[in-house]
């Protein structure tokens, strides 16, 4: 089928490419995001790949379904993006990578808080500059600490048992907990009570009406104080400046972020040569306490070549006639 792919980078082509080798698809790459004004370069693509910081909102939608679009292939499992209830009344159909490697994310939030606990981003430029002193870099043991895991599913399981593994109490709080979660000792309580005595709080649900600053003032206010906070999730689950606030008042002690709500502006792109205009995103960078990853928790060869192949394997089914890993606007199918 004839492919359009956006938000390409030079990773993405050569994984698609790959995983297209027998030349059944005809991908066309483009670097540009996904929006209005550049939706009119996917006319003539049946097929659609998308990645996460493309806007597929109703307008956008309009446009790709006149055009011609009739399948969208997310490259992610994140679908907050795309306005469902629209594809669907448009006879979009959305398929996505349900779980390419739920590993990546998950080592990456352990590496987070690994970092910013023992202070590694701080003195890995102290030691540069031949400055050995140990002041400032004081951690704390894992082992006995309470962690609170928001959302138990695929990646926030494995987060779960790598800290349970570290001799963490381990809380959580899901929809629906997860058995596996329950057999490694992991209590599901409810969310204030997670908030209330956890010294780690990460974050693995998905970005839904419901979740939606999902951190804000009042939950802040609900932590421990010098909380740890993590979110490898979605940037619209934390209310930047209530966590600017405490940042600033001490209520949380260690930020951790591979994900921001007004990412789309920003990640994935070299901005090194230009003024960067988001206030508060640069106002975070100047607390010695957080650490910023761009979106690169899902950053391994093998996620993304798993990436590419489920994302080459959904538009074959779908020439073929067959639906795998579709995303409808009230659930997910298959789970
Ligand atoms: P998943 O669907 O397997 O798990 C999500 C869990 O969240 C489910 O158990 C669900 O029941 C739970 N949940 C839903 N609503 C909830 C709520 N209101 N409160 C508490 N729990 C709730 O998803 P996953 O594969 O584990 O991915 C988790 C999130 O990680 C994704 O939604 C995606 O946004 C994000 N993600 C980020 C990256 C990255 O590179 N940073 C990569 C992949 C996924």
């Amino acid at each position: 089928m004839k492919i359009s792919v956006f938000s390409t980078k030079t990773y993405d082509r050569e994984f698609l490419d790959a995983a297209n080798r027998d030349g059944r698809h005809e991908l066309a790459y483009f670097e540009a995001r996904l929006n209005e004004k550049t939706a009119p370069l996917a006319a003539g693509f049946p097929v659609l790949a998308a990645f996460v910081n493309d806007n597929l909102n109703a307008e956008v939608l309009g446009i790709l379904a006149e055009q011609g679009t009739r399948l969208i292939a997310l490259r992610s499992a994140g679908f907050n993006h795309v306005d469902l209830a629209s594809a669907e009344k448009l006879g979009l159909r959305v398929v996505r990578v349900p779980a390419y490697s739920p590993y990546a994310v998950a080592e990456h939030t352990i590496g987070l808080m690994l970092t910013l606990n023992r202070k590694i981003h701080r003195s890995f430029n102290r030691v540069r500059e031949g400055n050995f002193s140990l002041d400032g870099l004081l951690g704390f043991d894992l082992h006995g600490k309470t962690a609170g895991v928001i959302g138990t599913g695929t990646i926030g399981a494995i987060v779960a048992r790598i800290l349970v593994s570290f001799g963490c109490r381990v809380l959580a709080q899901d929809l629906r907990p997860n058995p596996e979660c329950e057999r490694l000792g992991v209590s599901y309580v409810p969310v204030e009570e997670l908030l209330a005595e956890s010294d780690i709080v990460t974050l693995h649900c998905p970005l839904t009406p419901e979740t939606r600053h999902l951190i804000c003032t009042r939950t802040v206010g609900e932590m421990k104080s010098g909380v740890m906070l993590i979110n490898t999730s979605r940037g619209g689950l934390v209310a930047t400046e209530a966590v600017v606030a405490g940042l600033k008042s001490g209520k949380i002690g260690y930020l951790g972020l591979d994900v921001y709500e007004e990412e789309g502006d920003l990640f994935f792109e070299d901005l090194s040569q230009e003024v960067i205009q988001d206030d508060i995103f640069m106002r975070l960078l100047t607390f010695p306490n957080v650490l910023i990853t761009g979106h690169q928790a899902f950053f391994t060869r093998e996620a993304v070549r798993n990436i590419a192949e489920t994302t080459i394997a959904n538009i074959t089914a779908f020439e073929e006639g067959r639906v795998e890993n579709s995303v409808q606007s009230d659930r997910v199918v298959p789970r």
